[in-house]
């Protein structure tokens, strides 16, 4: 059977993103094929369709999530129907990724599906909603514990904002949600938000310390406003930096760290371990309401792809982004 595939591919007029038709031989090494059945579309998928630093080689094949069911395997972790999913490694960037009906893959990236999920629903979470739980697990290694005081979560509308706020909110956390959009206030509050506030009281060059407003924070944005988190975050909190939707740089001083003791932990998801991996989807799967994940979907097809890739650059995604690649 022919597989279909979304391919990138770079061109005289820049990068282009086609549907196409793939032999099974040009997917790649790897010693499990899966079956693909859904994929997403993360922040970082929009910087790979357009050619913003993530594909090493083109063609490719994007999308950086999948999942779906092993249709043959050469590893003895992994046989024909089990249910599995990978997020990141080198999923579009040195590797065929998620947006094909079928992909080979080295057996070593892929972790079985937690039985209350389905493959849907952990695409529904994605690397976003996997890096938010990577984020939460940070603020409680820090020692933050509900009664600690407030979570700030700054790109809250964005996939990694809307499911931290879930995650957070469902733990009994009081949640303060920055936002450019402040008509997704309702929908904010449903994910659990307690108080919304602009983006741009965060955005602009700070003082290096300010008043203490919140005892710990998952940022998606970076620059300005994550120096602006720190200089506001309370004595002894937790900030967990996952992101750059603002941008790369950290225009902030030290004083947060020296004079209030803040801790600044970085995140990355694409090559956290697998101990770390399994225990970010267990936590899922017991800590994220899934009434509040389907809240946060859209649904969309395999060739509606690149117009989503492109709007979520350009901050117009509200919440996950759902691609179903077959079935
Ligand atoms: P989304 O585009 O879904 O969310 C980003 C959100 O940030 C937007 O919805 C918007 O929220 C806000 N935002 C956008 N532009 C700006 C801006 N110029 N200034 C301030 N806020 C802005 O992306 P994801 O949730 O998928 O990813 C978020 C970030 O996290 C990205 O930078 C991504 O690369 C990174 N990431 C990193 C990972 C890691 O392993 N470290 C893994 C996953 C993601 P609003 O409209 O509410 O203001």
């Amino acid at each position: 059977m022919s597989i279909h595939a979304l391919v990138t591919d770079k061109t005289d007029a820049g990068y282009v993103t086609e549907m196409n038709e793939v032999a099974e031989a040009d997917l790649g090494e790897g010693d499990v094929t899966v079956s693909v059945e859904w994929s997403t579309v993360n922040y970082k998928d929009g910087l790979a369709l357009a050619g913003k630093r993530i594909m090493a080689s083109t063609p490719m094949i994007g999308g950086i999530d999948l999942a779906g069911t092993v249709e043959s395997s050469d590893s003895i972790n992994f046989e024909p129907g089990d249910k599995v999913l990978v997020n990141g490694y080198g999923l579009s960037q040195t590797h065929n990724g998620g947006y094909a009906t079928k992909a080979r893959i080295p057996a070593e990236w892929l972790i079985k599906i937690p039985e209350t999920f389905s493959a849907r629903d952990t695409m529904a979470i994605g690397t976003a909603g996997y890096t938010a739980m990577l984020c939460v697990l940070a603020l409680e290694h820090g020692g933050l514990t509900p009664a600690s005081g407030d979570i700030l979560v700054t790109g809250a509308n964005g996939g990694v904002g809307s499911i931290a706020i879930s995650i957070l909110s469902g733990l009994g956390y009081r949640v303060i949600a920055s936002t450019g959009r402040a008509e997704e206030e309702a929908y904010l509050k449903s994910l659990g938000a307690s108080e919304i506030i602009d983006r741009n009281t965060l955005s602009e060059p700070g003082k290096p310390i300010g008043s203490e407003k919140w005892v710990g924070a998952v940022d998606s944005v970076g620059s300005h406003t994550l120096a602006n988190v720190l200089a506001q975050t309370k004595y002894r909190g937790v900030v967990a930096a996952c992101g750059l939707a603002q941008g790369l740089d950290l225009p902030a001083s030290v004083a947060p760290f020296i004079l209030r003791n803040v801790t600044l932990s970085g995140i990355d998801s694409v090559n956290a371990p697998r101990d770390v991996r399994i225990e970010a989807w267990n936590r899922l799967a017991s800590d994220l309401d899934p009434a509040k994940l389907e809240a946060t979907i859209s649904e969309i097809a395999l060739a509606d792809v690149p117009e989503t890739a492109k709007a979520i650059l350009e901050g117009k995604v509200r919440g996950r982004t759902l691609v179903k690649v077959a079935g």
